[in-house]
């Protein structure tokens, strides 16, 4: 049924970044090592994710925009294992339901590739194109039939902010992967395929706050953890340059978060919020993942763990810089 369809659409996709997100997610989940996103006023006129991943073969490109049809969920357990970042099947679905897209995409096995363009949910053309091995998808005009839901939307600035935000997180989070945003034809970021996490932290915040990062690493029988911490040099008056990262993905973490300012502001009591970009790597059975599409939240089982070699580390690295 075609409202069921829009209002479950409404669960994955609440705005244009959720859109931005799911895309990327499944250029990195196609092994792309490089991805460029371009957004046009806020998402709502235009997205579009470029990949040089595996694509989609002719005949499950249909398939694909299909609700559950996902080419990943092979076992229950992998909703718990953070490795794989699509596990619903509901991304292109909710998407092409409530906007007009244009996918081109080509495989390893295709001397060409194909482009389909929907609308209303339905293929209404498709034909072969030259094209590079790797996926195109376009989103335009967004709830252009769902006018209740474009009323909710924040304003334009506002939608594309939230989607610079999505693509820092997802910059740091995947160095190694190029990532290139360009937003209202500006480009804003370029990072490198294969580029080191430093050099990516440059590119995104310039050379003055990565001068003033310390590098650490933790490793218990669990987990490990590698990261940079801000000396006293470079701190701010907000938490926008903070990141912590499980298995690859953005998560929100308060504990982690308080145990680092806390232990910040013990050695430097004058500082009110480090700049952080933590990456912890967990044994994923230790991990309970809040399955809703858009919360960037899981539970720790060994949190109390994580929470004190973090805290020690912290300090240790910041003392030893001022002793
Ligand atoms: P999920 O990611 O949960 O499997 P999606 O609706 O996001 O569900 O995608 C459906 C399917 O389409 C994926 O399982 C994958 O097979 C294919 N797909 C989507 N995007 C890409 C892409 N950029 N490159 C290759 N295949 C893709
Ligand atoms: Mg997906």
């Amino acid at each position: 049924n075609d409202t069921i369809q829009k209002i479950a659409a409404g669960e994955v996709i609440e705005k244009p970044s959720s859109i931005v997100k799911e895309l990327v997610e499944n250029s990195i989940d196609a092994g792309a090592t490089n991805i460029v996103v371009e957004i046009k006023n806020g998402g709502l006129d235009y997205i579009e994710v470029l990949d040089n991943g595996k694509g989609i073969a002719k005949d499950e490109i249909e398939i694909a925009f299909k609700r559950h049809a996902t080419s990943k969920l092979n076992d229950f357990n992998d909703l718990y294992n953070l490795q794989s970042l699509g596990f619903r099947g509901e991304a292109l679905a909710s998407i092409v339901s409530v906007s007009k897209v244009i996918i081109s995409t080509r495989t390893n096995d295709e001397k060409l590739g194909h482009k389909v363009y929907f609308e209303d949910g339905k293929k209404i053309e498709e034909r072969p194109i030259a094209k590079n091995i790797g996926t195109s998808i376009i989103v335009k005009d967004l709830f252009y039939n769902v006018p209740v839901r474009k009323r909710f939307l924040k304003s334009k600035t506002t939608e594309a902010n939230s989607i610079t935000n999505l693509m820092y997180k997802l910059a740091i989070g995947n160095y190694g992967i190029g990532i290139t945003y360009i937003k209202d034809d500006k480009l804003i970021f370029e990072t490198k395929e294969k580029e080191n996490l430093n050099s990516v932290l440059t590119e995104l915040f310039g050379v003055n706050i990565v001068d003033n990062l310390l590098e650490f690493t933790l490793s218990g029988r669990e987990y490990k953890i590698n990261g940079y911490i801000s000396n006293n040099k470079y701190y701010r008056a907000n938490r926008s340059l903070q990141y912590i990262y499980i298995n690859g993905r953005y998560i929100e973490s308060k504990e982690i978060r308080d145990s680092i300012e806390t232990a910040y502001k013990a050695v430097i009591p004058n500082g009110r919020y480090p700049v952080f970009q933590i990456f912890l790597s967990i044994n994923p059975k230790h991990i309970d993942v809040n399955i809703h599409p858009n919360k960037e939240k899981v539970q720790i089982t060994i949190l109390e763990e994580i929470l004190n070699s973090i805290q020690l580390k912290t300090k240790e690295i910041l003392n030893q810089e001022f002793s």
